[in-house]
């Protein structure tokens, strides 16, 4: 098993409703790439390669890309309309984006709902959608997993004063180098980050991958304080 699918299922152990939120929050980053990628580039081409001017024109929108937004369109709408049924809740903005956000934030409902066959239909949709996006989104497999820690660093604000950082801890995973430990990266500033020789070892002695960034991210914020009171 390569290492970042050992990442990726210590990450899967947890609870459902961490495991929905992170897939739609998943789905919602790649959210702009996956819209890109609706528009056809380039024109059709032949098997040589060189586009044909005396083809028929090609459709104007990839149709594979399209059936995946609107069958995500689809979902966000089916699910905030239960959400709006059955709670007091009601949607800000209404672009799929944005309402996934707000679903994201409401997972339990869905995860502990007493129609089980709807938590369980829901826990899968998540899954299987956020997998779906991926591939379409960026064919080639790159993304950046959300790995649950927050980033220990600090940032300046406009007046200049030392603020907590409010990023999320990443990282990279690219199939071609599958083998590679990456480093762990906030996602509001790559200057924060940890190098794999450190978080690897806190892996190696606790087996859980999860755990050993929070762990490392935590020493970081140590260190960080004791500097900044020193
Ligand atoms: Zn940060």
């Amino acid at each position: 098993m390569s290492t970042l699918d050992q990442i990726d299922t210590a990450i899967r152990r947890g609870h459902p409703s961490v495991l929905a939120r992170y897939d739609i929050l998943a789905i919602v980053d790649m959210w702009p790439e996956l819209t890109a990628r609706v528009a056809a580039g380039g024109g059709a081409k032949d098997s040589s390669g060189i586009a044909s001017p005396t083809k028929v024109a090609p459709l104007p929108v990839r149709v594979d890309v399209v059936d995946v937004v609107s069958e995500v369109d689809q979902w966000a709408t089916f699910l905030a309309r239960a959400l709006m049924e059955e709670t007091d809740w009601e949607p800000q903005g209404t672009s799929t984006p944005a309402l996934l956000r707000q679903i994201a934030q409401r997972v339990g409902h869905f995860t502990e709902h007493e129609d089980e066959m709807l938590a369980l239909a829901f826990c899968d949709d998540a899954e299987r959608l956020r997998a779906l996006v991926l591939k379409t989104a960026r064919p080639s497999g790159r993304r950046s997993i959300r790995i649950g820690a927050k980033c220990w660093e600090h940032g300046t604000s406009d007046l200049g004063e030392r603020v907590a950082c409010r990023g999320n801890l990443t990282v990279l995973a690219d199939p071609e180098r599958a083998n590679v430990v990456p480093d762990v990266v906030c996602d509001q500033d790559s200057a924060h980050r940890i190098d794999p020789t450190t978080w690897q070892r806190a892996w190696r002695r606790t087996g859980d991958a999860v755990g050993a960034v929070r762990l490392v991210a935590r020493w970081h914020a140590e260190l960080v304080d004791m500097s900044a009171s020193a």
